[in-house]
C-alpha cells in the first residue's frame, strides 16, 4: 500500500512498517522506529532519532490544527503529491498532543489481571520492558510508569516526566494493549493532587508513618474512633467471631490510625479523579513489624466497611525483602505467611498480593503464583537501572568505575530509609583494583545493594553520562532489561 493511500484510508492494519521506516527515514533524514508508525485520522506518525535526539515526525495532506509549535514543517512529494511533514520536539507539549491523537499512549486501570510494575528512574527503559513482557504466554498486564514522590525527589523528576517517558517507549515500540501508571508510596493528599494532574491510574497509598508498633492498652482508647466511623465496643463486637479481643485491640492500635489516614486518602483521590477511572493499591510494606493474617483481616475488613475499594494490598510479609537481592529469610516460613494473606485476600476481595521491592526475589515467585494464582502485583522499582548500570560499566568502564567510587563514598548516608545491610568491607574495593570487567560488580551483593541506595546521588552527579552512554547503545540497554525482566517474569506468565 502506497504512502498516500494509507493516509487516505485511514487504516493501520496494512501498515508495512519494515518497508515504509526506510522511506519515511529518508524524508526525515533520520532514522525511524519501525514500531512506532501509526495511521491514524489521516496522519502518519512516527518516532524518529538523529544521533542523541529523538522526535515526532507528522506526515499528512495539510498541516494539523491544534498542534503544538513544530520544530520545523516542510513539504515533501511523496507518490507525485505533495505532503506536510512536521517534526516536533519530544517534550511535554508533544507527548500530551501525541496522546490526544493517540489515546493508547495514555495510561489505563488494569483491575486484577495479574501485573508486574516496572519503576524506571532513568525513564529509559519502557522498550526493554515491552519486549520482556511481549515474551509472555500468559496475560499480563504492565505498570510502566511508577515512581515513588520519594524517587522522584532523587531523581529531579516530576509526575508528568514519569508517565510522558512511559509513553515514549510505547510509542516507539507500538504497544497497543495497555499500561498502567502507578503514583507510588503516596503519603499526603499534596502527593495525590500531583499525581491526579498528571494522568496516573494506578495510586499506592502508604500510611507507615501511622503504623504504630508500640502495644499499649490505653491507646486502643484514643484511637481516632471518629475518623473510623466506629467505637471501641463496635470494633470488638466485628470481630469476635474470628478473634479473641486482645488480638483485635492490637490490631487496632499497630493499624487503626493507619485505616483512617487511607480512607482520607481514598475519599481525598475519588473527589479529585471526578469520575475518571482509577484504582488503589494499600502499601504497608516499609513498616517494621510483619502484618500479622489477623491484623490483615481487620484492616481490610475496616478499609471495606469505610467504603475503600482496592486492587492489591502489599503487606509486610516476614523476612526480609532487601533491595535489589533475592529474598533473605526462611522459605517455608514465606510460604506459610504467604497462604494465610492469600486466604484473607480471598475472603475480602478478590484483590491482588501485592509484592513489594519484588525485584531479584527468585526464590519466592514460584511460591507466590503457586499460592495466589492470576491475583498477584509484582512491584519492581530499581532494578532497571542497576541493569542499565550493567550496559554502562560495559562501554563505558570509566563512568562506571566513577559510579562505583561514589557508591563508596555516599552509601553510608543513603542507605538510611532502605532495607539493606550491603557490608561496604565486602564488596569489591572502591577502586575496583585488579578488576578487569567491571560488569561483574553488578552480581556482587553488597556492591549491587550500594549501587542501588545510591542513585540519587549518582544520578545528580553522572546523570547526562549514564543518558548518553544508555541512548548510544540502546539496544544492548533494551537487551539488558528485557533478559532481567524475563527472568522475573517467567513463573508469572508462563
Ligand atoms: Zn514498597
Amino acid at each position: 500500500m502506497s504512502i498516500v493511500a494509507i493516509l487516505d484510508s485511514q487504516q493501520q492494519g496494512n501498515i508495512q512498517a519494515d518497508v515504509l521506516a526506510p522511506q519515511f527515514g529518508a524524508l526525515a533524514e533520520a532514522y525511524v522506529y519501525p514500531h512506532s508508525i501509526t495511521a491514524e485520522d489521516g496522519s502518519l506518525y512516527f518516532l524518529t532519532r538523529q544521533k542523541l535526539t529523538k522526535n515526532l515526525v507528522v506526515l499528512s495532506r495539510r498541516p494539523q490544527v491544534q498542534s503544538p509549535d513544530a520544530e520545523s514543517r516542510q513539504f515533501v512529494t511523496v507518490d507525485g503529491q505533495s505532503l506536510t511533514l512536521s517534526i516536533y520536539r519530544q517534550d511535554a507539549a508533544t507527548a500530551a498532543y501525541l496522546r490526544s491523537k493517540l489515546p493508547w499512549l495514555a495510561p489505563v486501570t488494569l483491575g486484577l489481571r495479574t501485573s508486574v510494575g516496572c519503576g524506571d528512574r532513568l525513564g529509559l527503559a519502557t522498550p526493554g520492558h515491552i519486549h520482556a513482557v511481549q515474551q509472555c504466554t500468559r496475560d499480563i498486564a504492565p505498570i510502566f510508569a511508577q515512581q515513588s514522590i520519594r524517587e522522584m525527589m532523587r531523581t529531579s523528576r516530576t509526575p508528568q516526566n514519569v508517565v510522558d517517558d512511559a509513553a515514549w517507549g510505547v510509542f516507539q515500540e507500538g504497544w497497543r494493549r495497555g499500561f498502567g501508571a502507578d503514583a507510588d508510596h503516596l503519603k499526603t493528599t499534596a502527593d495525590i493532587d500531583a499525581c491526579v494532574a498528571a494522568g496516573y491510574t494506578f495510586y499506592t497509598f502508604d500510611p507507615g508513618v501511622y503504623v504504630d508498633n508500640m502495644y499499649d492498652a490505653d491507646k486502643y482508647n484514643q484511637l481516632p474512633w471518629h475518623d473510623l466511623e466506629s467505637s471501641p465496643g463496635d470494633a470488638r463486637r466485628q470481630y469476635r467471631n474470628r478473634f479473641d479481643d486482645t488480638v483485635i485491640e492490637r490490631a487496632f492500635v499497630k493499624y487503626g490510625r493507619a485505616v483512617s489516614h487511607v480512607t482520607r486518602m481514598y475519599r481525598h483521590l475519588a473527589a479529585a479523579m471526578n469520575g475518571v477511572p482509577f484504582e488503589v493499591e494499600v502499601s504497608v510494606d516499609e513498616t517494621e513489624q510483619p502484618t500479622t493474617h489477623a491484623e490483615h483481616y481487620i484492616v481490610a475488613g475496616e478499609l471495606r466497611r469505610l467504603g475503600v475499594d482496592w486492587v492489591s494490598l502489599a503487606p509486610r510479609f516476614v523476612g526480609r525483602f532487601e533491595k535489589g537481592v533475592d529474598y533473605i529469610g526462611d522459605l517455608a516460613a514465606f510460604e506459610a505467611d504467604c497462604a494465610g494473606h492469600v486466604e484473607v485476600a480471598r475472603q475480602w476481595g478478590p484483590y491482588k498480593l501485592s509484592i513489594h521491592s519484588g525485584s531479584d526475589k527468585f526464590s519466592i515467585y514460584p511460591i507466590v503464583t503457586r499460592l495466589a494464582g492470576e491475583y498477584v502485583h509484582l512491584k519492581t522499582a530499581g532494578t532497571s537501572y542497576l541493569e542499565a548500570l550493567r550496559t554502562v560499566a560495559r562501554y563505558d568502564a570509566a563512568l562506571f568505575r566513577s559510579i562505583y567510587l561514589l557508591a563508596h563514598e555516599h552509601y553510608a548516608e543513603d542507605r538510611a530509609s532502605y532495607h539493606v545491610s550491603a557490608d561496604p568491607a565486602q564488596a569489591p574495593d572502591q577502586h575496583l583494583s585488579g578488576v578487569s570487567d567491571p560488569q561483574v560488580i553488578l552480581d556482587q551483593f553488597d556492591a549491587r545493594q550500594m549501587l542501588h541506595v545510591c542513585f540519587g546521588t549518582i544520578l545528580a552527579a553522572y546523570d547526562g553520562d549514564i543518558r548518553r552512554t544508555l541512548v548510544e547503545n540502546e539496544e544492548s540497554h533494551y537487551a539488558d532489561i528485557q533478559r532481567h525482566f524475563e527472568r522475573h517474569l517467567a513463573s508469572f506468565c508462563n
